[in-house]
C-alpha cells in the first residue's frame, strides 16, 4: 500500500501532536508553519493538564458578573472598542449556549475528551523522552472566604457528577499544602486529577525537534489557502508555492477560521488574548497550580521559575498587547504570596483560540474529507493536543475516533436558513 502523505499546518501543540500520530501511524508527514520555532501560545501558556475544566464558560447568570469585571480596565475580561462590531456573531452564540440544557451538554463532550487525556498524553510523553516533564501532583484552588466554595457549589456539584475528584478545605488545610499562601485565603478545594508540566515550551520545543529526528519534514511557509482536489488537497503558501497531500489537517490556532472560511466553512472563532509574569526567583515555592478563584487567574510553579497567569482580552489577532495586564497579575498575586520576591520577571501574551461554546473544532471539513480540521481548544490546547492528535489519527486512517465527534463538528457554525446573521458574508472574517 502506498504511504499516505499528510500535510499539518501549524507547530502548536495541536499540530505537532496530530503530525506525532500520523507519524506512528507510518504516514509521509510534513508540517508547515510560517515560524515553526517562534512564539506562540502553545509556549507560554500556565502550563496545566487542566483535565477538571469540564465546564463551558458561558454559564446560566454570568452576565450578572461581567459588568463588574469589565468595571476595571484590568480586570479579568476586556473587549477592545474597535474589535466589537466583529465579535457580534461570537458574543450571540456564546451568549446562546449559556443555558442549562446547552451547559450540560458541553460539559458531557468536555468531560469525554478530558477522561482521555493522560491515555494519550503519558504514552505521548514517553516515547518523545519528556516523561520527567509532568507533574501529577494535582491543583488548588483557592477562596477568599469560608463560602467562596458555597457560592460555586453548583460548578463543583456538576464537576463531580462528571467524574472530577474534589476534595473541600479548610484554610489551614489549604496552608499545610502550600505555606507559601498568606492568610488572604479561607477556604480551597483539591483537583487531585490535574497535572502541570515543566515548562511547556520544551514541551513543544522536544516533540518538534523529536518528530524532526524521526522523519518529520518541517515547511517555513505562510498557507494562504487549501484547495480540494479529487485526491487529497493542495496547501498553497504565499509566493505561489503549492504543496500536495492525500490528507491536509488545519492546527493554525487562532488564526484557523481564516482558512475554514476561504474553504467555505464558517467558524466562530476568537482571539482570547491572555497574559502572564513568568519571575525566575519568586523567592517562594509551589508544589502544584493554585488558581485563585475569586480574582480569576492562576499561579504555576514551572522549571523556569513562577508563572502567574491570565485574563482574556478580546481584542482581534491584529491588537498591540497591553502588557499592563501582566503587571496587574503581579500585583493581585503579592496579595496571596506574602513573601513573593520579584527578581527575573519576563512578561508574555499569546492568542488562544476560542470558540463560543468552549469546545474545540475537531473533524473532517464540509467542502473534503480529505481536509481535517483541529484547532479552537481555547483555555484547553496543552491538555487536549495529544488527545486531538489521536482522534485526528483516526481520522487520517480511517479507524473510528475513541470520542464523540459530533459536538465538535464544524457544521455546529453552520447558518440556518433565515437565522440573524444568514446573509451578511461581513461578519465571516
Ligand atoms: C495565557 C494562557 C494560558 C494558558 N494556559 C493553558 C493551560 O494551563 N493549559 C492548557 O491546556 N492550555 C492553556 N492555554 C491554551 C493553550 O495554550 C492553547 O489552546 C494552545 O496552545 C493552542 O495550540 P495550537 O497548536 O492550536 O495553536 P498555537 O500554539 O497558536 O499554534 C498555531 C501555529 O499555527 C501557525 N500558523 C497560523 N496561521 C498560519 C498560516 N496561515 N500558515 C502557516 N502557519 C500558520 C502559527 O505560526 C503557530 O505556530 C493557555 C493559553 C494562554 C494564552
Amino acid at each position: 500500500m502506498p504511504q499516505t502523505s499528510v500535510i499539518v499546518v501549524g507547530a502548536g501543540i495541536v499540530g505537532l501532536s496530530v503530525a506525532y500520530e500520523a507519524l506512528q501511524g507510518g504516514a509521509a508527514v510534513t508540517i508547515i508553519d510560517r515560524d515553526p520555532e517562534g512564539d506562540k501560545a502553545s509556549f507560554g501558556n500556565a502550563g496545566g493538564i487542566a483535565v477538571t475544566e469540564v465546564i463551558p464558560a458561558s454559564v446560566p447568570g454570568l452576565w450578572k458578573k461581567v459588568p463588574f469585571w469589565m468595571l476595571d480596565p484590568l480586570g479579568p475580561l476586556a473587549l477592545r472598542l474597535s474589535h466589537t462590531p466583529w465579535l457580534v456573531p461570537w458574543l450571540w452564540e456564546f451568549a446562546r449556549v449559556g443555558t442549562a440544557i446547552e451547559v450540560s451538554r458541553l460539559s458531557k463532550a468536555l468531560a469525554e475528551i478530558n477522561s482521555r487525556v493522560y491515555d494519550d498524553l503519558v504514552p505521548l510523553f514517553s516515547k518523545v523522552g519528556l516523561a520527567g516533564d509532568l507533574f501529577r501532583k494535582g491543583a488548588l484552588t483557592v477562596y477568599e472566604s469560608e463560602n467562596g466554595l458555597k457560592n460555586d457549589k453548583h460548578a463543583w456539584d456538576a464537576k463531580r457528577s462528571l467524574g472530577i475528584e474534589i476534595q473541600e478545605l479548610t484554610a489551614s488545610q489549604v496552608r499545610e499544602m502550600e505555606p507559601a499562601l498568606g492568610p488572604i485565603v479561607k477556604s480551597g478545594v483539591f483537583m487531585p486529577q490535574w497535572s502541570h508540566v515543566t515548562d511547556p515550551k520544551k514541551i513543544v520545543d522536544v516533540l518538534r525537534n523529536w518528530l524532526v529526528a524521526n522523519g518529520v519534514h518541517i515547511v517555513r511557509g505562510h498557507v494562504e489557502r487549501v484547495k480540494p482536489m479529487t485526491n487529497g488537497a493542495d496547501v498553497v503558501l504565499k509566493g505561489g508555492q503549492k504543496i500536495n497531500a492525500r490528507k491536509v489537517v488545519i492546527a493554525a490556532g487562532a488564526w484557523s477560521a481564516r482558512i475554514a472560511k476561504q474553504l467555505g466553512d464558517r467558524v466562530l472563532l476568537e482571539s482570547e488574548r491572555g497574559y502572564n509574569t513568568t519571575i525566575a526567583s519568586p523567592g517562594i515555592t509551589l508544589e502544584r497550580e493554585v488558581i485563585f478563584a475569586d480574582r480569576k487567574f492562576v499561579a504555576t510553579p514551572l522549571s523556569i521559575g513562577l508563572r502567574i497567569g491570565g485574563a482574556a482580552e478580546f481584542g482581534g489577532l491584529e491588537a498591540a498587547p497591553n502588557y499592563a495586564r501582566s503587571k496587574a497579575l503581579v500585583k493581585l498575586a503579592r496579595s496571596y504570596f506574602p513573601e513573593m520576591r520579584e527578581e527575573g520577571c519576563v512578561e508574555w501574551s499569546g492568542h488562544r483560540p476560542t470558540t463560543p461554546d468552549s469546545l474545540p473544532v475537531i473533524g473532517r471539513s464540509r467542502p473534503s474529507s480529505d481536509i481535517i480540521y483541529a484547532f479552537g481548544h481555547g483555555h484547553l490546547g496543552l491538555t487536549q493536543g495529544p488527545t486531538t492528535g489521536k482522534v485526528v489519527g483516526d481520522l487520517i486512517f480511517g479507524r473510528k475516533p475513541p470520542v464523540d465527534l459530533a459536538p465538535f463538528s464544524v457544521a455546529r457554525f453552520s447558518l440556518k436558513k433565515g437565522s440573524f446573521y444568514d446573509s451578511p458574508d461581513f461578519f465571516l472574517h
